[in-house]
């Protein structure tokens, strides 16, 4: 089944406090993105790797790619506004053939190749999965200052990425968003609203999410622990 990743790098990344877009940011020696598209290029069953870049980072993104030995790279897709603008960007540059589109935030420098077969795995048998890690924290559910639930703790997973859909459930799911004007803060939502169940895989809590500069801190040590594809 030709597997194809989709990394999203197309977002400001503000919080982070730096002049560059966040997947342009120097990590353990290299711009961050660069790391998200080492650990897919590290996978066997995927075939290609499609990068989502913001509008006028083309230049930028040359330079970050020039060098690293990525065979798998595609050439680059300009993002939109919102996440959910960027993935529709991808897929529709997904080569013909795609089965399984694998979606990645750049922003997750650390995720283990070893963690994205797993996913991959329980796609290609279920047609939706997810990596999640387990959360520590009680989880509130609030609304203007005030709590309107406790889930129970047990229940609650930490969604990451990559999740990986078959190529037409997706496209059938972002469809269905787009007419009914929800926006995912991820991509299974968008197939879970289809009423279509999504497998969850047990992630390492490492792949964490780069959005402020302790993140990318915590990063930077992970990565000069030796974690990572180190393309
Ligand atoms: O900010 P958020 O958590 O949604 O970002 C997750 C990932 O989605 C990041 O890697 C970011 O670069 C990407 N993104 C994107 N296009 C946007 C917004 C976010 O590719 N418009």
């Amino acid at each position: 089944m030709p597997t194809v990743a989709l990394v999203l790098a197309a977002g400001r990344g503000e919080r982070l406090g730096h002049a560059l877009p966040k997947g342009f940011v120097p990590l353990a020696g290299r711009p961050l993105l660069l790391h998200a598209l080492a650990a897919m290029e590290a996978v066997a069953e995927i075939v290609r790797v499609v990068p989502v870049i913001p509008a006028g980072a083309l230049e930028r993104y040359r330079e970050a790619v020039a060098g690293a030995g990525l065979r798998k790279l595609a050439e680059p897709v300009v993002g939109g506004k919102e996440r959910q603008d960027s993935v529709r960007a991808g897929l529709a540059a997904l080569p013909a053939g795609t089965a399984l589109v694998a979606i990645h935030d750049a922003a997750r420098p650390c995720v283990r190749p070893e963690a994205v077969r797993r996913v991959i795995a329980a796609a290609r048998a279920d047609g939706a999965a997810l990596l999640a890690a387990p959360v520590r924290d009680t989880i509130k559910r609030v609304v203007a200052g005030r709590v309107v639930e406790t889930p129970p703790r047990a229940e609650c997973w930490a969604a990451q990425t990559p999740q990986v859909f078959r190529v037409e459930l997706l496209r059938e799911a972002l469809a269905k968003a787009e007419a009914e004007g929800l926006l995912g803060t991820d991509d299974a939502q968008l197939v879970e609203a289809l009423g279509v169940p999504v497998r969850v895989v047990p992630g390492d809590a490492d792949n964490l999410k780069v959005t402020d500069a302790e993140d990318l801190a915590q990063a930077e040590r992970w990565l000069r622990r030796g974690g990572g594809a180190g393309a």
